[in-house]
């Protein structure tokens, strides 16, 4: 089967590894951008992706680029814990979360396309346009408009989807919620043990910084009126001074905020945005993957991990249905409602939903948060976002591999 892919993202490197992995040879992708480039901040894989990724052979290769938080922390606007848990291995995983730098994972995927598809398969400069229900995609070049023969072609072009734009296009851009996020990366001493991923704040205003390496990446985040109106552009730099004064107050015992905003090489703006969840995704021989699909806010850390679990089931399917027919109402079954229940879940902050009940309750600072919010409370409200993520724990180590009973035979 000839399979087409748009977009040479985390979403669409990863289906194409996948895709590999289970017999499909006769694999494109094709991404708009002339040259790819490491671009972006951190960002984190969560057990489940670790998992598929680690079962596509890529486990040490990842371990190497990524650095295990251990604890994940929540803070109010004072510094005073809220809720902290265990993550990755210390958890109980069999797999680790990993932060990484998006643009090194982006090139280490695609240089494990290359080496296992060939340097030829994925294809710069060429802009998905529009394809075709019964397959063909059409792209333009610098040259002119490509069409190109496929039987099956996926949409894994991000949030600002073609593909998508032809099947709904009515939809209009991303919805904004007014919020903008700042992020970047310093070279700056560790913070309390080292190995631990810390957000502060409330709904309005927060702060986010993990270890990343040799450095710590921030995000800062802030509801304000007039710059979320900006195009969500992935590369806006702008000047840290007046977000560094934002968060002048932010001097916890343990963390130096405004320092650490301060000592970012770049800080990057980008408007907290999605779109709403889609009744479809699959026309004909067509589907979405990834942003394309589900795009969602980042609370909760699990863009870039969907988009994996995404681009396995995908390929599970393809290669155990009796037709694609059959696998691309399969995929959309067990990824569309999951995705669907998460976007929302995001839009009421997520696990993030402790530091919005904190501050609510008590936004002077509290002597002990149980007096505030019960242990129960915050213990129910992290593990229901695992279940709705897909990486609880128990339900993670023990589920079925997405990579199928033949395949895993021949390993
Ligand atoms: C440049 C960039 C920087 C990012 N930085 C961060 C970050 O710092 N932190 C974070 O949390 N998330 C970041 N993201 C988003 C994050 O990568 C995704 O949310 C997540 O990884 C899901 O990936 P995806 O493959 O679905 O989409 P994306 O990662 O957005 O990849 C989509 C790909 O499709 C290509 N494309 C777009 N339109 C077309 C078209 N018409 N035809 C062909 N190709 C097309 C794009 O060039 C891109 O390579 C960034 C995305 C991009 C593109």
């Amino acid at each position: 089967m000839t399979i087409v892919i748009a977009g040479a993202g985390i979403g669409g490197l990863t289906a194409a590894l996948s895709l590999h992995a289970v017999g499909f040879r006769n694999i494109s992708v094709y991404d708009r951008v002339d040259a790819l480039r490491p671009l972006g901040v951190g960002i984190n894989l969560l057990p489940h992706a670790v998992r598929e990724l680690t079962e596509l052979g890529l486990g040490s290769r990842l371990a190497a680029l990524g650095t295990a938080p251990e604890t994940l922390a929540y803070y109010n606007r004072h510094g005073q814990l809220i809720w902290s848990e265990p993550r990755g291995v210390a958890a109980g995983y069999r797999w680790p979360q990993l932060s990484v730098h998006r643009g090194a994972l982006q090139m280490e995927l695609l240089a494990a396309v290359r080496e296992r598809l060939g340097r030829g398969t994925v294809r710069l400069g060429h802009r998905l346009v529009d394809a075709d229900a019964n397959g063909g995609a059409r792209f333009t070049t610098a040259e002119g408009t490509v069409d190109v023969a496929a039987e099956l072609v996926i949409g894994a072009d991000g949030i600002h989807s073609a593909l998508r734009r032809r099947r709904r296009p009515d939809e209009g851009p991303p919805v904004s919620n007014g919020l903008v996020l700042w992020r970047g990366t310093a070279r700056a001493p560790g913070f309390l043990d080292g190995r631990t991923m810390i957000m502060a704040g409330d709904a309005e205003q927060k702060f986010v910084a993990y270890p990343l390496g040799d450095r710590v990446n921030v995000i800062a985040e802030r509801r304000t009126a007039g710059s979320a109106e900006h195009e969500a552009n992935w590369n806006r730099a702008v000047a840290a001074g007046p977000i560094v004064e934002l968060f002048g107050q932010w001097q916890f015992p343990w963390l130096d905020v405004p320092g650490l905003i301060g000592a970012c090489d770049e800080i990057l703006e980008y408007p907290m945005v999605d779109r709403d969840p889609l009744s479809r995704w699959t026309f004909g021989r067509t589907t979405l993957l990834g942003d394309a699909a589900h795009p969602m806010y980042p609370n909760g850390s699990n863009g870039a991990s969907q988009a994996v679990l995404d681009a396995r089931t995908l390929a599970f399917h393809l290669a155990t249905a009796q037709s694609v027919e059959a696998a691309l109402t399969a995929y959309e079954n067990d990824r569309r409602p999951a995705t669907t229940a998460l976007v929302r879940s995001n839009r009421s902050q997520g696990p993030e939903q402790v530091m919005v009940l904190a501050h609510e309750r008590a936004p002077e600072g509290f002597d002990d948060i149980h007096d505030v919010i019960g242990a129960e409370e915050l213990g129910a409200i992290a593990t229901a976002y695992k279940r709705a993520a897909g990486f609880h724990p128990d339900e993670l180590n023990t589920r079925a591999s997405l990579t199928p009973p033949n395949i895993r035979e021949q390993l």
